[in-house]
């Protein structure tokens, strides 16, 4: 578009073209260090409104016979509420828990704590948004429609890879899409970053949700998106994951690192966005159910077109790590379901535009995507 100089001039195209740039909210609290989970019953207790105002922890039902469970810093009406993390988060979920903890509080908590991976920390800010709003969680799914500040939360990763102790969205799957709430009340108030947490990750679900954030930098990275914000940390989250997926560190230092490895990429992704394996990933989940870092996966290694030298070091670690990923999902679906995938995925309009550009649509066809998920 061309100016003429006296347009430009005026002040009021002075406003009109001055760039907008994302005001984007970051956690403003975070420990990070071995045993440091220990520290959550001091920064709690500042946060503690009433004794009738319990603490709520959300935790993966992995723990539920473990020695985290007497680390749980409970006190007066403090309740544990165990979540399956074998399937992701949905809105019903979501509903069912808001209402339990209204009915069973006397008054409205004074924190939701999330202790697990990307499912219930999502769970976690889900809980915390919709104790302050009305309705069902379903009318927030999309971009900044929350009306209220969340309650106060805190998220404790147990497993890395996702980001979203970093993240502004929870991403739920609902009636007719999956969709994260996105907003700038859905960031963690706290997080603690405790390596120790991931011991006893089985190896199919580390690789797969460390693979997520594999992918994130190698999406943001190669993004149209990209800016010098996005890559500083994209490039850190891109080598942390190579030393811990192709190096030889010991078990502590490959905790410690992959667990900032996620923090970074999500970092990275908050200003700049995620790709191709990403949107074609949603659909599989959509339809089939399919865990998202696995999903991220089965759709990543088929993208040597959009991303060669991402796809190649994937395909090392994959041989490193003797990971075969599973074959034949999408044989033997009907069109219809192709179908279903297809439109899920070309829904995510800002994924396929960092991705290859303003253009996209001449880029990528229904037919291509086919292609993609017929060879899963
Ligand atoms: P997850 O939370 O689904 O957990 C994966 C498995 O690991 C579960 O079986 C869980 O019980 C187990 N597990 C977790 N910690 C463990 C531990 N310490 N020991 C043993 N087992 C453990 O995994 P995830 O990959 O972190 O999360 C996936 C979810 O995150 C999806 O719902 C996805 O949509 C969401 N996600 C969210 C964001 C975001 O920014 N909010 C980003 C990406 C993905
Ligand atoms: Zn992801």
């Amino acid at each position: 578009m061309e100016f003429k100089n006296e347009t430009i001039n005026s002040e009021r195209d002075k406003q009109i073209l001055k760039p907008s740039y994302r005001n984007f909210p970051m956690v403003p609290k975070v420990v990070f260090g071995e045993g440091s989970f220990d520290q959550l019953g001091d920064i709690l207790m500042l946060k503690r409104e009433s004794v009738d105002a319990p603490m709520i922890y959300l935790v993966d039902d992995v723990f539920k016979n473990s020695s985290l469970i007497n680390r749980i810093p409970l006190l007066f009406e403090d309740r544990i509420i165990f979540q399956c993390a074998e399937q992701e988060p949905k809105t019903e979920q979501v509903d069912a828990l808001v209402a339990n903890i209204k009915e069973n509080c006397k008054e409205l908590p004074s924190g939701i704590i999330g202790i697990g991976g990307g499912t219930v920390m999502d769970l976690a800010k889900a809980v915390a948004i919709m104790l302050k709003n009305k309705g069902s969680s379903v009318k927030y799914q999309g971009w900044d429609l929350v009306n209220k500040p969340a309650i106060y939360h805190v998220g404790i990763p147990t497993i890395s890879g996702t980001g979203a102790e970093v993240s502004r969205t929870t991403v739920l799957m609902g009636p007719t899409k999956k969709l994260g709430i996105n907003s700038d009340y859905t960031v963690f108030d706290q997080v603690i970053l405790d390596p120790e947490l991931l011991q006893g990750v089985p190896k199919n679900k580390w690789f797969y949700t460390g693979m997520d954030c594999y992918i994130h930098c190698i999406e943001s990275l190669n993004g149209t998106f990209l800016n010098a914000f996005s890559q500083s940390y994209g490039e850190k989250a891109l080598d942390l994951c190579k030393d811990v997926f192709l190096g030889n560190l010991n078990d502590s230092e490959a905790r410690a690192k992959l667990m900032m490895a996620s923090w970074h990429g999500g970092m990275s992704i908050a200003y700049s966005q995620v790709g191709i394996a990403h949107a074609l990933s949603y659909g599989l989940s959509f339809l089939l159910g399919i865990r998202h870092g696995l999903a991220n996966c089965l759709v990543f290694q088929h993208l040597q077109e959009f991303y060669p030298e991402g796809v190649a070091t994937f395909k090392k670690i994959l041989n490193k790590h003797a990971i075969d990923l599973p074959k034949d999902i999408c044989k033997g679906l009907s069109e219809d379901q192709f179908n279903i995938m297809i439109n899920v995925s070309l829904k995510m309009t800002p994924l396929w535009e960092n991705a290859l550009g303003k253009d996209w649509k001449t880029r990528i066809s229904p037919e291509k995507i086919r292609d993609i998920y017929s060879k899963i």
